[in-house]
């Protein structure tokens, strides 16, 4: 299997530093299921180009799995198509690369490139079409050549692997997030997935594209498809990961990360919004808090950062974020006193209840766009009329920011579920005629 990454980029050497593997060398790394080697077939002032070449050890994969072993584990395209195993490699030897981190020259990763990926043999069941659906609505000139079969058999048809070039401007990190994601994706065989821990992962990895993409739920499901469970909530799960991933990656000595640069990681747009809301609270002087819709518990996490907040109690409609909320936050290995701040609650935000009175502050991030307008009333009374808390914080996408958005396209929605998106005035209207009443 092999993937090349090319840029015109002047000097065209510096991917060396993007990727973290010097130019000059072969690099070879063990994995668990083979070889990957790093080499650069071109490098020069004016064009630059890396190689990933992966050495996948079918008889190693299949030994120790089952008594009995039939031989196409052993004969199989494994070790020559795109499938899970290239992107375990890619987050193993370019894992800097993809979390869009670069030490030594931090503005190459933040900078869109002109780069073009090749990628040498790509499975997919749905054919040219379903390639270009996946990668043309990222903004990539998509090449698609289906070599034949056999070249001294014309009439046995062309091969149902493809040779696939992605060429675009963009992040070094976005088009190896994009690999990382839709390989799997377009490859029918089962997952190379070590666990949980790694689907999660891969779904962290849809932040900020995936969630706008027009196949998102052809991908989400194809991408899930061991996984069934998974699939009902991962489209709204893929809008608010963060990423606390900072797992090392094989590299060269001397290359790990500085602190610095951890400190100063992008910070992408929900963890800004968290942020701000966490200072509106704060600023409000509240002890007691409600998370509204609290989801997985992003903000409950920050919330427990500050000990002035002495009460947080998360309410969410979805049982499934309610457990993920529990799983982020740890909650049955905190300490006790920790432990008894926060409280997670499964209830509905349209229906009074008396566990949301007595607080100082509510938190409602993200959630009134989920609501049909006639519900959405309902909401105003429970939160206003019932609850009573004296500050509350509200956030809803801002409609008039969607028009940034490459992939969106106009008039649409961010994500499927929400019933409405407002412009900055038809939420000041909302909200102050509220507050008059
Ligand atoms: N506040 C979180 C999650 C936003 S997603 C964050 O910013 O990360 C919207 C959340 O609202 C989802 O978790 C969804 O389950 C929840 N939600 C939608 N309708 C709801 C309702 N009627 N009652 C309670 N929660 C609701």
């Amino acid at each position: 299997m092999l993937l090349t990454i090319t840029t015109t980029l002047q000097p065209a050497t510096d991917l060396g530093y993007l990727l973290h593997k010097n130019p000059a060398h072969l690099q070879s790394f063990s994995l668990s299921f083979g070889c990957a080697h790093v080499f650069y077939p071109e490098a020069s002032n004016e064009r630059c180009t890396a190689a990933l070449l992966l050495d996948i050890d079918t008889v190693h994969l299949v030994r120790g799995r089952e008594k009995a072993v039939a031989l196409d584990q052993y004969v199989s395209d494994r070790p020559y198509v795109a499938s899970s195993f290239l992107s375990v490699a890619i987050a193993e030897v370019f894992g800097t690369a993809l979390n869009g981190r670069c030490s030594q020259r931090p503005e190459l990763a933040t900078m869109p490139l002109p780069l073009q990926a090749t990628l040498a043999a790509v499975p997919s069941r749905g054919g040219e079409v379903w390639l270009r659906r996946l990668f043309e609505p990222l903004g990539y000139t998509v090449t698609v050549d289906a070599p034949p079969l056999d070249e001294q058999y014309p009439e046995w048809g062309s091969s149902s692997y493809f040779t696939v070039t992605l060429e675009g401007t963009c992040r070094l990190s976005e088009l190896l997030t994009h690999i990382y994601v839709l390989i799997p994706v377009l490859d029918n065989n089962k997952h190379y997935w070590i666990g949980d821990a790694e689907v999660e992962k891969l779904l962290k990895r849809g932040q900020g594209w995936l969630e706008k993409h027009p196949e998102r739920e052809q991908i989400t499901q194809r991408y899930l498809k061991h996984r069934h469970n998974l699939v009902r909530d991962a489209l709204s799960r893929l809008i608010v990961e963060e990423s606390d991933d900072e797992a090392g990656e094989v590299g060269e000595a001397g290359e790990a990360d500085g602190k610095e640069e951890v400190t100063e990681r992008r910070i992408g747009l929900h963890e800004q919004r968290l942020i701000a809301v966490v200072t509106a609270l704060r600023d409000s002087g509240a002890k007691r808090v409600l998370d509204l819709g609290c989801g997985e518990g992003k903000l409950i996490k920050l919330l427990l950062q500050d000990k002035s907040f002495t009460r947080i109690l998360g309410l969410d409609v979805s049982y499934r974020a309610l457990e993920l909320a529990r799983d982020r936050l740890r909650l049955e290995r905190l300490p006790t006193m920790q432990r008894e701040r926060v409280s997670l609650m499964h209830g509905a935000l349209t229906y009074r209840d008396k566990r949301l009175e007595g607080y100082d502050a509510a938190a409602v991030v993200e959630v009134i766009e989920h609501l049909d307008p006639p519900r959405l009333a309902a909401f105003e009374r429970i939160l206003f009329e019932f609850a009573r808390p004296e500050t509350v914080v509200v956030t809803t996408p801002n409609a008039e920011y969607n028009v940034k958005f490459a992939t969106l396209a106009a008039g649409k929605f961010r994500h499927k579920d929400h019933r409405f998106e407002w412009t900055r005035q038809e939420f000041q209207t909302w909200a102050a005629q509220l507050a008059d009443r």
